[in-house]
């Protein structure tokens, strides 16, 4: 039987034995169970945070639970050195849910933006014909992708960068939400091959661009023989209200990056999607993963989409979302502490009035820790607000008290 330790204990051991590459609230959790996570004495808080939209199916959600427990006892990973039973299942399943000819299976959301950034490429060498070494990425700035080496080459913030060159080449970085500025980036280079985006920047801050903007880049793409490449690993699988955030302006993306909540946060779970004409230029040998398309993460992934689409959890994250911006609203007129609320579906932040640099929204964080919820701030005096989307309203109204009564307290 494992020990069980106290909070102090716990976080010691992390600081003693593990590298400090987080700075997480100070909070230890050991169980969670749909909307709720418990700490090691015993206290409730509400998550909302999801593990960055990873558990947008609820804490341990039994359909997924016992997928992931029927699978583990039959057969966890044989490599793609062979086929398994359950990989071509979840490849059929997710191609006709998403409209893609084919998947390319991944486990984390940069090894799949990794896998995006490869089939770009290639695709841009053996069919568009843009010479060798030549190929150029159109990314935005304040993105996020994730962390290797080649992600952060082409981020623009410092502690994800500084003192991790050289970085590599092939990205032109232009603002987002700015199509004049995506219609000139093609205009001025011959040798684009895609255009890679976020549908809204979760990380930046949840910032929504304008409506339009995603079907007028699609449309600039097109002209161009470009590839829209959606990042959809914090957007996606029903989070912001739709399946996915590129559905609410109807856009169709050339290739569809996928990962979180692929898994309901059950297990690293990540997928490239594409049709033939780009997904066949990657051959054997070519791309891969050991782990990627196992046959524990496929009857995982099917369970967790099933469970998307049963429990209808889109409609319930564009309709707990807008309660959820009209809640927040009336707190802005009520605290001048709290600036503005934005967000889509279920993916919400609030900016506080303060400087970047204050510690303001982090001990607001700890105050809505000891009231029970569970946030986090993100880029200095922004906090964002990602429950799972397994919500319901009473728990939601529940929510709102909580951040209400914070306010309030902080004020005093
Ligand atoms: N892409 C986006 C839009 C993300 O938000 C993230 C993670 O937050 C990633 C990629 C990277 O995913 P992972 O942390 O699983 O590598």
């Amino acid at each position: 039987m494992s020990v069980v330790l106290s909070s102090q204990k716990a976080i010691e051991l992390e600081n003693k034995y593990g590298a400090h590459n987080y700075h997480p609230l100070p909070v230890v959790l050991s169980k969670g169970e749909g909307v709720y996570v418990w700490d090691v004495e015993g206290k409730r808080y509400y998550d909302f945070l999801s593990a960055y939209s990873a558990v947008n199916q609820g804490h341990c959600h039994p359909d997924i639970i016992g997928a992931l427990q029927e699978q583990s006892k039959r057969l966890t990973l044989t490599s793609r050195a062979f086929y398994n039973d359950m990989l071509g299942k979840q490849e059929k399943f997710m191609s006709e849910k998403f409209g893609f000819d084919k998947i390319l299976p991944m486990n984390s959301g940069a090894e799949a933006v990794e896998t995006a950034i490869k089939l770009t490429r290639k695709w841009a060498y053996e069919k568009k014909g843009i010479s060798e070494e030549q190929a150029q990425i159109i990314i935005c700035e304040n993105n996020f992708h994730g962390r290797t080496t080649t992600i952060i080459s082409f981020s623009n913030d410092p502690d994800a960068r500084k003192n991790f060159g050289p970085y590599t080449p092939g990205f032109i970085k232009i603002a987002y939400d700015d199509i004049a500025a995506l219609e000139e980036a093609l205009d001025n280079n011959k040798n684009v091959a895609g255009f890679l985006v976020e549908p809204i920047q979760g990380e930046a801050g949840v910032y929504v661009p304008s409506e339009g903007y995603l079907q007028k880049a699609k449309a600039l793409c097109e002209k161009h023989g470009v590839l829209f490449i959606a990042d959809e690993v914090q957007t996606g699988i029903a989070r912001t209200g739709k399946l996915l955030a590129v559905d609410h302006e109807n856009v169709k993306p050339d290739v569809l990056i996928l990962g979180k909540a692929l898994s309901g946060g059950v297990y690293p779970i990540s997928a490239v999607l594409a049709n033939d004409d780009i997904m066949e230029v990657i051959k054997p040998g070519q791309h891969g993963s050991t782990f990627g398309g196992n046959p524990l993460a496929a009857a995982v992934a099917l369970a967790a989409l099933k469970v998307i689409e049963d429990e209808k959890l889109a409609d319930n994250a564009q309709k707990l979302g807008e309660l959820f911006r009209s809640e927040m609203t009336k707190l802005v007129n009520k605290y001048d502490l709290l600036k503005s609320v934005r967000g889509k579906g279920l993916l919400n932040a609030i900016l506080i009035n303060d400087t970047p640099e204050s510690e303001t929204a982090w001990n607001i964080c700890l105050k809505l820790r000891d009231n029970g919820l569970l946030a986090k701030p993100t880029h200095g005096n922004i906090i964002r607000f990602a429950p799972p989307l397994v919500m319901n309203k009473e728990q939601l109204m529940e929510c709102v008290r909580i951040i209400d009564k914070t306010f309030d307290e902080f004020k005093a």
